[in-house]
């Protein structure tokens, strides 16, 4: 049984006052389920906030983002041994605003993730393709590209990673790709993790899911839970995913 993962991506939002009501009601609304994890991945500043209230719940918490980098000369950036030091277990890596406006490349991205890995946390590592890419049939191999330098760079530690497809246009837009659109990139991802000796991977979707949909989404045969971003700035809403 492949275990289950609903992430909050709250991106560059929140302050000290508006997180805390936030994550209180998080701490007090999920409880544990075996083989299920609901986590946030907060700014890195309120890691520590994250902590202060996460610690003793069930919700886990973590980094939007890590170096690929152990330590030294590389200003603005954060380790993933800060990351740990705060209790953060995981880090998304690679999400497509990363990729867009810091010129990840997918060699950076697995080194992300490598690092990730190396100091302990796991990598939610991101795929997806553009609406461009879509429309001229090329989905399949822009997100194969992307996994192939993944498990290219993490070789036999690649079953440690987490995998979040998500198609760029579905980001933010209130454009979800539809379970059945989605399921057909899942499932390829998981012939190819499966190829690789790493079948139990969790695949996650991404791309505008809300309560609403969330149910239809986790019904397909591959997708093992979601990455969400705008919903999970909202407390109930985002429990209601989890529920899901
Ligand atoms: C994301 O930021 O990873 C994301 C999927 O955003 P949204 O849910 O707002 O589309």
């Amino acid at each position: 049984m492949r275990e289950t993962f609903v992430v909050g991506n709250w991106k560059m939002n929140g302050s000290r006052e508006t997180n805390a009501p936030r994550l209180a009601r998080l701490a007090s609304g999920w409880k544990v389920v075996a083989g299920r994890t609901l986590a946030v991945s907060v700014p890195a500043p309120y890691l520590q906030q994250a902590q202060a209230a996460l610690t003793g719940s069930a919700v886990a918490w973590g980094a939007q983002d890590v170096s690929e980098h152990a330590s030294g000369a590389y200003t603005g950036d954060v380790a993933a041994s800060m990351v740990t030091d705060f209790g953060g277990t995981f880090a998304i890596v690679g999400h497509s605003e990363r990729r867009q406006w810091h010129g990840e490349s997918d060699a950076r991205v697995a080194a992300k993730a490598k690092a990730a890995l190396a100091a302990g946390l796991t990598p939610v590592a991101c795929v997806g393709e553009t609406l461009d890419e879509r429309e001229r049939g090329d989905t399949e191999a822009v997100v194969l590209r992307e996994l192939d330098a993944l498990l290219a760079a993490l070789g036999n530690d690649a079953t440690g990673m987490v995998v979040a497809y998500e198609p760029i246009w579905a980001i933010g837009t209130g454009r979800t790709a539809s379970p059945a659109e989605a399921q057909a990139v899942h499932a390829t991802l998981r012939a190819r993790l499966a190829a690789f000796g790493a079948g139990d991977v969790p695949v996650l979707y991404g791309g505008s899911v809300k309560a609403a949909n969330a149910a239809a989404l986790f019904a397909m045969p591959d997708i093992d839970g979601a990455l969400v971003g705008g919903a999970s700035l909202d407390a109930e809403e985002f429990l209601r995913i989890g529920r899901a």
